[in-house]
């Protein structure tokens, strides 16, 4: 009688057991693909990290789709920068429990490049401000890291020292990187180049680059006659390189190049679909710099 009747607890909480839901992860939703990648190693197995954005997608403007809020309200950790970068989040994460987002821009501990162009009149744009681009400085990597590992730490307490350990291992790599892009990088320092969009300043203010100019202040604007004309002018006293982005184009800026015997270079701040770690993504943009800057043979 006895063992019929442990035999029968032992079923039921096997019942039990197969009636609950297995633990589902936390889910992660980062509005950019540094921010997923950067998110994904603090994480490790322990959550579900996806990116709001298509790579292809400026963040500066980008339409949300009905899917996008679905995604934003079911997720338990929003990831972004602030309105200083992605403004059209602004509204949908006001409606969001404070607690459920991390946002870049705001935390405590980051660095800030020196404004190195400046002086023109940007209107309304929605870089107004610093820089929002900061993910570009590997200081700031570890800043986001923290945070991340801090709010994962309270969702899934049981994790929180795996969390941890993964930051701190992030955290160690993300200086060797700094150390060794600053090693690679120390001999172009003074070459002198324009970018495409003004998002760089923390890589050229961390690594000490000559950025003279930049030919838009953000991608999906046309720069105009009068900026074309100084961007022309500080190119051709001491520009070497222009470097260009993937998935924007700006006419006549081939031309501009070839008539001032510049090298063209392309500059990705977000990674393409083949960059699967922080890491990658900041030595290709050093690699993609390095490679333009330094090949002086057609002077
Ligand atoms: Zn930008």
């Amino acid at each position: 009688m006895r063992r019929v009747f442990r035999n029968s607890v032992a079923l039921v909480s096997l019942a039990l057991m197969l009636a609950m839901p297995a633990h589902a992860k936390l889910q992660i939703l980062a509005s950019i693909k540094p921010l997923a990648l950067i998110a994904q190693e603090v994480a490790g197995d322990q959550a579900e990290v996806t990116t709001l954005l298509p790579i292809t997608a400026s963040p500066h403007d980008y339409p949300l789709k009905m899917s996008d809020h679905k995604r934003l309200r079911a997720a338990d950790m929003v990831l972004w920068i602030g309105p200083e970068l992605e403004s059209f989040l602004a509204r949908p994460l006001a409606n969001l429990p404070t607690d459920k987002l991390v946002t870049g821009y705001r935390l405590a501990g980051l660095h800030w490049p020196e404004m190195m162009v400046d002086g023109h009149h940007h209107g309304s744009h929605t870089h107004a401000g610093k820089d929002p681009h900061l993910w570009l400085d590997p200081r700031n990597a570890v800043v986001i890291a923290e945070a991340i590992a801090e709010r994962l730490a309270q969702l899934q307490p049981a994790s929180a020292m795996q969390f941890r350990a993964n930051v701190q291992r992030f955290s160690t790599a993300a200086a060797l990187l700094d150390g060794q892009l600053a090693r690679q990088l120390e001999s172009v320092k003074e070459v002198g180049f324009a970018v495409y969009h003004e998002g760089y300043g923390h890589f050229v203010g961390r690594y000490g680059l000559h950025q003279i100019a930049y030919v838009t202040y953000a991608p999906e604007r046309r720069p105009g006659a009068k900026h074309l004309r100084e961007l022309r002018n500080l190119l051709a006293s001491e520009g070497e390189c222009l470097f260009m982005e993937p998935y924007y184009k700006a006419q006549g800026m081939e031309e501009m190049a070839e008539s001032l015997q510049l090298r063209i270079g392309f500059l990705d701040p977000i990674g393409d679909q083949q960059i699967s770690t922080y890491q990658q993504l900041l030595q290709q943009l050093g690699d993609s710099f390095l490679t333009c800057l330094a090949d002086r043979s057609v002077h």
